[in-house]
């Protein structure tokens, strides 16, 4: 029966065609989660590196929930140039949640993307974890599940052509500079790449730690651009000669955001970690219950996991993919945590009861 709805899955896959761009391709997910755990204080790099396996094969499990057509794609971009959001910085745009759904409306937010919201949803899932991790070892693949999948949504914050409504360069004459930027230059010039990240300190406040990798990759992406025009010379032939004028005149810039995304990984597994009053993690390995391998049609790339969550409290993020037991597909934002030091905020309905009659 499982095989059978494995098999049926992965058909459904093979329909939808190739997975829609990622940000920095699986490789760079993966080199920016691996690279992130040699920045953890000791406290927590024992644990990271006795899961590392698991834990950057996971930093990608965000695209493959969109690769399987679920609806996670608005949670991996925000796109700044929009009229709507104004100029940069985009003040028009709030940074609260709720504020931002009662000013644009949950359709509009959809459409324009819900990263740093979605980010802080995960780091609250995380710290949650690691506060679990105190009562009881049970909780550990929770932390293996959530550090990467909070992580993915930083590192998406940190490329330039998340941040922006120009994100495929379609508004310019630079069409499929995504993945050209994102996974090819990666997959062809990793070896060449130097990446310095900082050493990294404790974030806390995830929602305005992804505005502002976000406004930072937004202020590149007119570099990108230009370079990939230069590199392309009006041609449309993405030969070897395009991609090492192309790595050339970005390489700077690459290197920074991906060691940037490194620092930051690192600082919000931290923050998260140190709000939920630094438990002891321990150094040993955890295999994920009910864990199993889906293997990819394409290129002999892995494709997906289970994972049943240990705990499965409310909240959790359920992965389902072709194996679940429970047949709940759910990867929707259910819960935007805020950061917990800001003040309590009132729901929508409370703000609307409170609004003077007009
Ligand atoms: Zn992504």
């Amino acid at each position: 029966m499982r095989t059978v709805r494995i098999a049926a899955l992965m058909a459904a896959i093979a329909l939808i065609g190739p997975p829609p761009a990622a940000a920095w391709g699986y490789v760079g997910h993966r080199l920016i989660m691996s690279r992130a755990i040699e920045l953890l204080p000791a406290g927590l790099k024992t644990f990271f590196t006795a899961n590392r396996g698991e834990i950057v094969a996971r930093a990608i499990d965000p695209d493959l929930w969109r690769a399987a057509g679920w609806e996670d794609d608005p949670h991996h971009y925000l796109n700044f140039g929009v009229r709507e959001f104004g100029e940069y910085p985009f003040t028009a745009l709030p940074h609260e949640y709720g504020a931002a759904v009662e000013k644009f409306g949950m359709a509009a937010l959809k459409r324009d993307g819900l990263l740093p919201w979605r980010l802080a949803e995960e780091f609250g899932n995380l710290r949650r974890a690691f506060e679990a991790l105190k009562r009881s070892a049970t909780a550990a693949p929770d932390v293996i599940l959530f550090a990467p999948v909070m992580g993915h949504y930083i590192q998406d914050a940190h490329q330039p052509l998340h941040a922006t409504n120009n994100y495929d360069g379609q508004l310019t004459g630079n069409s499929g500079v995504h993945a050209r930027f994102e996974r090819d230059l990666i997959e062809r010039f990793q070896s060449r790449l130097v990446l310095k990240p900082a050493r990294a300190r404790a974030l806390t406040n995830p929602r305005e730690a992804g505005f502002d990798a976000l406004l930072s990759s937004y202020r590149l992406v007119a570099a990108v651009l230009k370079a990939d025009s230069e590199a392309s010379g009006g041609r449309n032939t993405y030969d070897d000669a395009y991609y090492e004028k192309f790595f050339t005149r970005t390489k700077a810039v690459l290197e920074e955001r991906l060691a940037d995304a490194i620092t930051v990984t690192a600082g919000l597994i931290i923050g998260a970690w140190e709000q939920a009053g630094r438990p002891a993690a321990g150094n040993s390995e955890f295999g994920i219950p009910n864990s199993e391998f889906v293997r990819s049609f394409q290129n002999s790339e892995f494709f997906s996991r289970d994972h049943l969550s240990a705990s499965d409290r409310s909240g959790a993020v359920r992965v389902v993919l072709g194996t679940s037991r429970r047949g709940v597909v759910d990867c929707a934002p259910r819960r935007m945590d805020e950061a917990p030091a800001a003040p309590a905020r009132r729901t929508l309905a409370q703000r609307r009861s409170r609004r003077p009659a007009q």
